[in-house]
């Protein structure tokens, strides 16, 4: 699936973040950026050790924030760390959280150049973030982003299973609907 703001794209694809050819790839880092599971281990196996040298020379990252290093091994040239809030239902305060790691890691990107950026669903997994709330904010976040600055051209949501996928694909027809700047392709 796939929408555009102004002359920029967002796609929903189901596949492996470590693949993408985009500019740079986003990581559901920790605040450590040393490593971990899931997602970010995929990231540093497939990027290989030079990534954690860097890594572990930028000093960690809060939450809500995100820090860049260079891709390695990955076709991408960079890596965008992006720290998402472990999940606490009713705590409004994960909700902005979640939407500053994306807003966060589209400026660092803005930031260096980058034009192209590939999201896995962040925080959706060890996290524990429900993925029907968890779309809507990260789709949201980036429309927004995208409307105000048409420097970044691409934005593909890499959705690792079909339910993600289907998460995510509910989420952008209802963003469509609702959101003028948001046109079916
Ligand atoms: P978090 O700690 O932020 O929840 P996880 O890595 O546990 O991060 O999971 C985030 C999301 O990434 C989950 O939806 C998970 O299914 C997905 N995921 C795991 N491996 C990959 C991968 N190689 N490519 C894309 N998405 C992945």
């Amino acid at each position: 699936m796939r929408v555009h703001i102004n002359q920029a794209a967002i796609e929903l694809v189901q596949g492996d973040i470590t693949e993408q050819d985009t500019q740079a790839i986003v990581n559901a880092a920790n605040t450590t950026l040393l490593g971990g599971g899931g997602v970010d281990g995929a990231i540093h196996r497939a990027a290989g050790p030079r990534l954690l040298r860097e890594t572990s020379t930028l000093g960690g990252c809060a939450t809500g924030d995100a820090k860049i290093s260079g891709g390695y091994r990955l076709k991408a040239d960079h890596v965008i760390h992006a720290v998402g809030p472990v999940y606490r239902k009713d705590d409004p305060d994960v909700a902005r959280l979640l939407a500053s790691a994306h807003r966060r890691s589209l400026e660092v990107a803005l930031e260096h150049g980058v034009s192209t950026v590939a999201f896995p669903a962040i925080s959706t997994g060890v996290y524990g973030y429900p993925l029907h709330e968890a779309a809507p904010i990260a789709l949201g976040t980036t429309a927004d982003f995208l409307r105000d600055h048409p420097q970044i051209t691409l934005v593909r949501f890499v959705l690792f299973d079909q339910r993600a996928l289907a998460a995510f694909e509910a989420a952008l027809a209802d963003l469509s609907r609702s959101d003028p700047n948001v046109q079916p392709d």
